[in-house]
C-alpha cells in the first residue's frame, strides 16, 4: 500500500524573490573562524590524508580545541609551530621544515597526501609554500603527493578552507579520457563530479539515487582515498553539494568543466531541484525520475513536516559564517515557512546561487562580509524569533533572550539529501522548544 503524499504547505509568493535584490556590502570586523576549520571534516573524508598546519601556537590551540576528539584518536593532523624568526632564520626555517617533513612521512607510511596548511603568522607569509610543496615533491619518488594551501585567518574565512584545499589538487586531476585502440582520447561521454565535503552515508545515498536515475559515472570531490583522484575534462558536469566551492569551480572550468546550476541539497525540495538539474544534463525521462524520488521525497517531507508546526512564522536572522546561509534559508522558508529577515553571507557569489536567490523572499535583506557591532544592532531592532550564529556571538545573545542556533552545526552534521532533511528541520526545532521550556 502506498503512503499519500503529505501536503507540502505553499510558500508565500515571491515574485521575484532576491535575485535582484540590493545588497548590503559590510566590511568590518568579523566573528568567523579561519580556514583551518575546514580540516576537521576534510580529515574525515580523505583518510589516507595529513594536514600539516605551518603555523603559530593559536593555531595548535585552535585546532586542539575545535577538534579535540582527535586526541583520542591517531591524528591526521598537526601543527609545525613556527616561532619568531629574522630574515636570516629563513633559511633555517626551510631545512626544519624539511625534517618534520621527511620524519613524519617515514613514521607514517599510511599517509598518501599531504597538505601544507599555510596560517597567519608573518614568518609563515614569509615562506612559501607553493614552492616548498614543489621542492619537498620533487625529493621524493614513493608516489605520495604533497601539496599546500592558504587557511590564514588574513587570507579565508571558516570554509574557505576546503576550497581553497580542494583547487590545490585540481592540477593534479587527470584529465579524462577514453582508451581508443593503442592510445588514450579526450573522453565525450558526460562523468558526473558532485563537488564538496559531505558525510559518507550521504554520498552513499546519492550514488544509489544516480544509479536508479541511470546518470553515471559519478564521482565525488573529495574523494575518499586522496589518491583516487576523479578525472575532468569538457565532458565532466560539476554539481554542487557544498556552496562554498567558488573557486574549486573556477579551477575545475579552467580544466574544461561546466557547472551544471542547481539549488543545493538541502530539505525536500532543494535535493529533488539538485537531482533534476543532473537528471537534465543525462536526459532522464521525466516518468523514471518521477518514479525513483516518490518515495525518498515522500519521506523527507513527512519527516520535515513533522517540525513545521513549531517552526512555521517564526522569523529567521543569519549572521554570515559558512556560505550555506542562502540555501538554508530557502529551505527554512519554503519548507517550514520561517520568513527570513536578514541573511548574511561572508561572500555572495551570484553563478552559484542563481537557483537559490529568486526562491528567496523579496523584501529580505541580504548582507555581504561582516561588520559584527552593526549587525548586532540590527538584529537586536528586528527582534527575529531564531538567530543563526557563530559560537562567540551565540552566548551573548541567549543572555539577551534571543534564541540561537549555532551555525557551524550546519557544517559539521550530515544534513543533505532525502533522508537527512528531518535531521535538519530537526536542528532548528530543538532551540526553539528549548527557550519555550525555559519560558515554562
Ligand atoms: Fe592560526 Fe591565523 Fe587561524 Fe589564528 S586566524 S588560528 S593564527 S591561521
Amino acid at each position: 500500500m502506498s503512503t499519500p503524499l503529505p501536503t507540502l504547505p505553499s510558500a508565500p509568493a515571491v515574485g521575484g524573490g532576491c535575485s535582484d535584490a540590493e545588497v548590503l556590502k559590510e566590511r568590518g570586523q568579523r566573528e568567523v573562524f579561519c580556514g583551518l576549520t575546514g580540516i576537521i571534516w576534510l580529515h574525515r573524508k580523505m583518510q589516507d590524508a595529513f594536514f600539516l598546519i605551518v603555523g603559530s601556537r593559536t593555531c595548535a590551540h585552535l585546532m586542539q580545541s575545535a577538534a579535540g576528539v582527535m586526541i583520542f584518536a591517531e591524528p591526521r593532523f598537526g601543527t609545525a609551530i613556527i616561532d619568531e624568526r629574522d630574515l636570516a632564520g629563513m633559511a633555517d626555517l626551510h631545512d626544519e621544515l624539511d625534517r618534520v617533513v621527511d620524519t613524519l612521512l617515514e613514521r607514517r607510511p599510511e599517509i598518501r597526501t599531504l597538505f601544507l596548511v599555510g596560517s597567519c603568522p608573518s614568518e609563515v607569509i614569509k615562506l612559501d609554500l607553493n614552492r616548498a610543496a614543489e621542492r619537498l615533491q620533487a625529493r621524493r619518488d614513493d608516489g605520495r603527493m604533497i601539496l599546500s594551501y592558504s587557511g590564514s585567518g588574513i587570507e579565508t574565512t571558516f570554509t574557505e578552507g576546503e576550497d581553497s584545499c580542494l583547487e590545490s589538487m585540481v592540477p593534479r586531476l587527470p584529465a579524462s579520457t577514453v582508451a581508443s585502440g593503442a592510445e588514450a582520447t579526450a573522453s565525450d561521454a558526460p562523468e558526473l563530479l558532485v563537488v564538496g565535503t559531505v558525510a559518507d552515508i550521504v554520498e552513499d545515498q546519492f550514488r544509489r539515487l544516480f544509479q536508479q536515475l541511470g546518470i553515471g559515472p559519478v564521482r565525488f570531490f573529495p574523494p575518499r582515498r586522496s589518491r583516487t583522484l576523479p578525472p575532468v575534462g569538457p565532458n565532466t558536469k560539476v554539481l554542487l553539494a557544498q556552496p562554498w566551492m567558488h573557486r574549486t569551480v573556477e579551477a575545475l572550468a579552467r580544466r574544461g568543466a561546466t557547472h551544471l546550476p542547481a539549488p543545493f541539497p538541502l530539505g525536500a525540495e532543494g535535493t529533488t531541484g539538485w537531482l533534476r538539474a543532473a537528471a537534465d544534463a543525462w536526459g532522464v525521462d521525466e516518468g523514471l525520475f518521477d518514479e525513483v524520488v516518490a518515495a525518498p521525497r515522500a519521506r523527507a517531507r513527512t519527516a520535515v513536516a513533522r517540525h513545521r508546526e513549531r517552526l512555521e512564522g517564526k522569523r529567521i536572522f543569519f549572521f554570515p559564517d559558512s556560505q550555506i546561509e542562502l540555501p538554508m534559508s530557502r529551505f527554512l522558508f519554503e519548507e517550514l515557512g520561517m520568513p527570513p529577515v536578514e541573511v548574511g553571507t561572508p561572500y555572495l557569489h551570484r553563478s552559484l546561487m542563481e537557483a537559490e536567490l529568486p526562491r528567496i523572499p523579496e523584501g529580505t535583506r541580504i548582507s555581504e562580509g561582516q561588520d559584527v557591532e552593526r549587525q548586532l544592532d540590527r538584529c537586536r531592532a528586528d527582534a527575529p524569533d531564531v538567530v543563526v550564529c557563530g559560537l562567540g556571538l551565540a552566548n551573548p545573545l541567549e543572555a539577551e533572550g534571543i534564541t540561537t542556533k549555532w551555525a557551524i552545526e550546519l557544517v559539521f552534521s550530515p544534513i543533505h539529501g532525502y533522508e537527512q532533511a528531518g535531521d535538519l528541520a530537526e536542528l532548528f526545532a530543538r532551540p526553539v522548544t528549548r527557550r519555550s521550556l525555559l519560558r515554562v
